[in-house]
């Protein structure tokens, strides 16, 4: 059975955060002291995600990101990557499963993922400056993150893009600079608006910088044409000065695509939900641990999609943010 929401929407993108816990502290995702983590027998064990995962291919999941928190971190993740992508879709083939880290410890292990079957990464980078990024992330590791791209860059684990968040005052006097950089290697640069999922809250509707702004920015120096072709991709694309070269934004804020949204995500703790910004989630791994069958597990994400707004209502008034952060969530 298809994963198809009540909108007609159906889903073939896993999301999953292998854990919440990060080694940087970036400003628009957590406060400098961090979150409270989450308890860590709470955690699912790569046998439990694998039977998730399965169960998730069986109902129509055709591609696994994995996210986090920072997914690096967590020690096992080229064996989860392996097993992953050795697993079958009821047609016989293999699911893409692909990352978004920070870089941070990819310069080690970028050639390991690669044999393990990644087929993509989503590398973020706000700045080239390092002291801007100390300041940024309230950690000294710009020099790990580059080194991480240019090991992506080295083991062909492309595919790469970069991901950044433009914020006034902080890296939007760069943004050209970071586009120019990506264009000299090949790597697709994707401009994500701020969202309101920061655990420290200062997430600002007045201050953000929009789609528009970056557009109207960027147009400076380059011409930019749209690219027609986005099926479910959140972000939109376009040629810079007539090609190769592609920038992307994503405007989850001021254009949101949710009416073509087809993602559902796994929190590490084995919460499934339908949204970043769902209020409620679907408990996975409480029915898993006490003996569920496959087939009630397969409900849960069926009970999930049921579940699921059309919008995240971000532009509603009364709207709220949810209670969980962006980085126990999986971006
Ligand atoms: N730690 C990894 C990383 O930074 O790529 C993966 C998790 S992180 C939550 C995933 C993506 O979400 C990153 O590209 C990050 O820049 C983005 N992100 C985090 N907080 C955000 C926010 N409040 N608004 C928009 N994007 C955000
Ligand atoms: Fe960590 Fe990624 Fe959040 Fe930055 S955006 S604090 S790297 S989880």
């Amino acid at each position: 059975m298809a994963l198809e929401d009540n909108y007609g929407r159906i889903h073939r993108d896993l999301r999953i955060s292998l854990t919440d816990h990060c080694n940087l502290r970036c400003t628009y995702c957590m406060p400098a002291e961090g979150v409270p983590w989450l308890p860590r027998q709470s955690l699912l064990s790569p046998e439990e995600l694998m039977r998730i995962v399965r169960i998730g291919l069986n109902e129509g999941i055709t591609e696994v990101r994995l996210t986090g928190g920072e997914p690096l971190l967590r020690p096992d993740v080229v064996e989860i990557v392996a097993r992953i992508a050795a697993l079958r879709r009821p047609d016989g083939s293999h699911p893409e499963v692909s990352i978004t880290t920070n870089g941070i410890g990819l310069s080690k292990i970028a050639p390991a993922l690669k044999d393990a079957g990644l087929t993509r990464v989503n590398i973020s980078l706000d700045t080239l400056d390092a002291e801007r990024f100390h300041r940024l992330t309230r950690r000294n590791r710009l020099a790990d993150v580059i080194a991480g791209i240019d090991a992506a860059i080295a083991a062909n684990l492309r595919p790469i893009k970069i991901n950044a968040v433009p914020m006034r005052e902080v890296n939007l006097d760069e943004v050209g600079a970071l586009l120019d950089w990506c264009l000299a290697r090949g790597l697709e640069l994707r401009f994500i608006e701020q969202m309101p999922l920061d655990a420290g809250k200062i997430w600002d509707r007045r201050t953000m910088v929009t789609q528009a702004e970056m557009i109207e920015l960027l147009s400076r120096d380059h011409e930019l044409t749209p690219i027609q072709d986005r099926g479910a991709a959140p972000a939109e694309r376009f040629l810079v000065d007539g090609g190769p070269g592609v920038v992307g934004i994503i405007a989850s804020v001021t254009a949101p695509f949710c009416g073509a949204c087809d993602r559902l995500r796994l929190t590490a703790d084995g919460q499934l939900r339908s949204c970043l910004f769902a209020r409620g989630e679907s408990d996975l791994r409480g029915p898993l641990r006490e003996g569920a069958s496959d087939e009630e597990l397969a409900q849960v994400f069926h009970t999930c999609l049921a579940g699921k707004l059309p919008g995240h209502g971000i532009n509603e008034p009364g709207f709220l943010q949810p209670d969980r952060p962006m980085s126990a969530i999986g971006g």
